[in-house]
């Protein structure tokens, strides 16, 4: 398996709760290497593009109202088979459900504030990436 590249984002109740070092850790304990990092405030417009594959969903406002209440950390890791090792040490989407010593098994408070975002293919780990980083500030 190649060397692949995943985008994570640390989500608000993340930061709100100072966790951005504690689950940056688990990320580089599981071999992922963080080659390019960035705090920011997403624009609501930032964030209904992102999600926009759930726009249709019950929650989709709730997640866009979510998304842009703090501030998070948007990433790209690299690793062997970055994608799936990522979403493997996110844990499932809600936390009551995720294995024991996952980030969100860890740290997340619901289903909606879970914490971390992960890339689910890595054609759209290329498209998010892209969504938020330029070549240049991504040094593997
Ligand atoms: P993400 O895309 O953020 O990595 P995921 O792939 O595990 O998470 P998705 O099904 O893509 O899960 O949902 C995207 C996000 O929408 C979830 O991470 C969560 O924040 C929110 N979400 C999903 N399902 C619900 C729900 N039933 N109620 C509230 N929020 C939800
Ligand atoms: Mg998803």
């Amino acid at each position: 398996m190649a060397v692949q590249r995943t985008f994570s984002i640390l989500k608000p109740d993340a930061t709100e709760r100072n966790l951005t070092g504690a689950i940056n850790a688990l990320i580089e304990k599981a071999g992922l290497r963080i080659v390019a990092q960035k705090r920011i405030r997403m624009t609501r417009e930032q964030a209904e593009t992102f999600y926009a594959v759930h726009k249709e969903r019950p929650f989709f406002g709730e997640l866009v109202d979510f998304m842009i209440s703090g501030p998070v950390v948007v990433q790209v890791l690299e690793g062997e088979n970055a994608v799936l090792n990522y979403r493997d040490v996110m844990g499932a989407t809600d936390p009551s459900k995720a294995a024991d010593g996952t980030i969100r098994k860890l740290h997340a408070k619901s289903i909606g504030e879970n914490s971390v975002h992960g890339s689910d293919a890595p054609e759209t780990a290329a498209i998010e990436i892209a969504q938020f980083f330029s070549g240049n500030e991504i040094v593997g």
